[in-house]
């Protein structure tokens, strides 16, 4: 804003003010407006201008007008907006220099700029300031400072800028925990990944692991070592054109990858692929890919200065957790939760405050789709088609679970915050539900649960309505699929197929596939998929085989010797689950899709 200002020839002050930004212009009236019109051009390429709201225009003498543009320290005003940017990756000036042996940023894992680097996962309080984030750990040095305060150089006010001198550094550390002592862990750690370790890498927003992703022999080793028999993984690619040899890319797609949201995008895979498919995303012809989203990720598959390891085109970069838990983020809890998984540790210290994943996505007939929506997308607010009378946390469901913190026009989701399966998981949804009332400055007024009373999220939701003694309101879960649907597309009445395997209905009775007639603050269920006996409840679910069988039986069909055989069902199982189909022994009766 500086920098645009002073060019126009104009004076005045600019604030930080809890997400808005107080701008004060002083200067001819005729060269004020003219940058008013050209303000939204004028702004650099992240910035995106929401709306202005001109306060006053008041006229004063020459000799009042002050001599110098200035930058006030931000205020935090808790009665105004506040946004929390999102986490952006790599910009490709950033890119260049970290990779330019001229560039004080050489090989530096670490280097961001205004337009580049971590925000969400950094901040502690807000307004978003360099004070309150991790980065307060690094004092700046004077190269910094200068760049810092500097309006002409784009690093200026980048709330996140380090440098070898000041910055967060790289530590390598063995299976163990035990720290390695090397000149150049980042050296050290690309030559292990080619000699077929795993090693754990501190991300952005979590910890990766990270392996040769064409070498056989190590991605059968973290199959094994994760327990993850035949879900894919996903890789980076280095760069778009080694990419294009092993997936068909279209442009829309190029144009995701390299987007400073940069998500996984899930691609067609392309004729005889040279990458070890079956291994990578057994049965499956696509595969989950991104490019390099931090500078430490581009330096991890490009070999640079004297380092003897050459380049790799694809490196496997999966969530760093053990099945179901949610992916560790700070250096002590890595080594702790991955041991056994990881072969070494390449740490770094700058902290993670917040959790956040690699975003999903894919593109289909309808353009984006998001699986998974994390980096670079969270926490950016949806916004509503009317305003919200009250302050309202919607708590989310057990699996996929994500919370939502509604007010004025604005849903805030937050970052995917994973299955509530397991205590780690349910500490980050207490610590993201405490996080963001705390950050937007809303005390919620009213909590939103499940319908279904033995979710995690649930019973946090009841817990914390009766704590802050506000209302608590439970809403059917296809419904408010329903709705969440209608409020992205601004739908005020729909008729909605919600396909959804296990939604608590209000009649007591698991709902599954259903038709549902949904006006703003009412609804009926129209219809809804025959219903199947399931023998053996969530056990059915991991074995589909069990499904199609109960189906038979139903329809009064016997399951032959050949089915039996296609099915790899033995006749012990089939005596079992017949068993408990006819005496209804732990039986779930399922409207589900599939
Ligand atoms: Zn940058
Ligand atoms: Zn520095």
């Amino acid at each position: 804003m500086a920098r645009i200002t002073e060019a126009a020839g104009l004076t005045g002050w600019v604030r930080n003010q809890s997400g808005t930004v107080r701008l004060v212009l002083e200067g001819p009236v005729e060269v004020v407006d003219r940058f008013m019109k050209r303000l939204e051009s004028e702004l650099p390429p992240r910035a995106s201008l929401e709306g202005v709201h001109v306060l006053s225009r008041e006229f004063v003498k020459p000799s009042q007008v002050s001599e110098m543009f200035t930058i006030l320290d931000s205020a935090s005003d808790r009665s105004m907006r506040i946004s929390i940017p999102a986490d952006l990756a790599i910009c490709p000036q950033c890119m260049k220099e970290v990779l330019s042996p001229s560039s004080r940023f050489y090989r530096y894992p670490f280097t961001t700029c205004t337009d580049c680097g971590p925000r969400y996962t950094v901040v502690e309080t807000m307004p978003y300031d360099r004070e309150r984030t991790a980065l307060r750990d690094f004092p700046l040095c004077s190269k910094c400072m200068e760049e810092y305060t500097d309006p002409g150089n784009r690093r200026f006010h980048a709330e996140s800028i380090a440098c070898p001198v000041c910055g967060p550094e790289l530590a390598w550390r063995g299976q163990e925990g035990n720290l390695i002592s090397a000149e150049d862990p980042l050296e050290e750690a690309r030559k292990a990944i080619s000699e077929g370790a795993v090693v754990a890498v501190k991300g952005l927003g979590g910890f990766l692991l990270v392996a040769d992703a064409s070498n056989r022999e190590v991605l059968k080793k973290l199959r094994k070592r994760k327990n993850r028999p035949a879900k894919p993984f996903a890789v980076m690619a280095s760069n778009l054109s080694v990419l294009k040899k092993q997936c068909l890319v279209s442009a829309e797609e190029e144009e995701l990858l390299s987007s400073p949201e940069a998500p996984i995008v899930v691609l067609r895979t392309a004729d005889n692929p040279s990458l070890p498919l079956d291994l990578l995303a057994p049965g499956l012809n696509n595969l989950g890919v991104m490019l390099p989203t931090t500078p430490l990720h581009l330096l991890l598959a490009e070999s640079t200065g004297d380092d003897s390891t050459g380049s790799f085109d694809f490196l496997l970069m999966t969530s760093g957790n053990r099945g179901g838990e949610p992916v560790c983020t700070s250096n002590e809890e890595a080594l702790t939760r991955l041991k056994g998984i990881a072969d070494f540790f390449l740490l770094h210290n700058r902290r993670i405050n917040l959790r956040n994943d690699d975003s999903l996505a894919v593109v289909n007939h309808s353009g984006v789709q998001i699986w998974r929506r994390a980096r670079g997308y969270a926490p950016n607010a949806v916004s509503l088609s009317f305003p919200l009378k009250k302050t309202v946390l919607a708590m989310g469901a057990e699996l996929k679970n994500t919370i939502c913190l509604g007010f004025d026009n604005e849903a805030v989701l937050s970052p995917h915050t994973g299955d509530l399966e397991t205590p780690e998981a349910l500490d980050g949804l207490e610590q993201v539900v405490k996080n963001f009332p705390e950050y937007f400055g809303k005390a919620p007024d009213t909590i939103v649960t499940d319908l279904h009373p033995d979710m995690h999220s649930t019973r946090l939701g009841m817990r914390l309505a009766a704590e802050l003694g506000v209302p608590l309101l439970q809403v059917q879960h296809h419904y408010a699929h329903a709705l969440a649907i209608m409020c992205e597309h601004r739908l005020k009445e729909a008729v909605a197929l919600v396909f959804d395997g296990t939604g608590l209905g209000t009649d007591g009775t698991i709902w599954g596939g259903e038709l549902l007639h949904v006006r703003e603050t009412e609804w009926t269920r129209l219809g809804t998929l025959a219903p199947a006996i399931l023998p053996g409840g969530d056990a059915a679910v991991l074995r589909p085989a069990i499904q199609l069988i109960a189906r038979f039986w139903q329809q009064g069909l016997a399951v032959d010797k050949r089915w039996q055989r296609r099915l790899g069902v033995t006749s012990e199982e089939l005596r079992l689950w017949k068993t408990q189909f006819e005496r209804r022994i732990n039986c779930y009766t399922t409207h589900a899709a599939g």
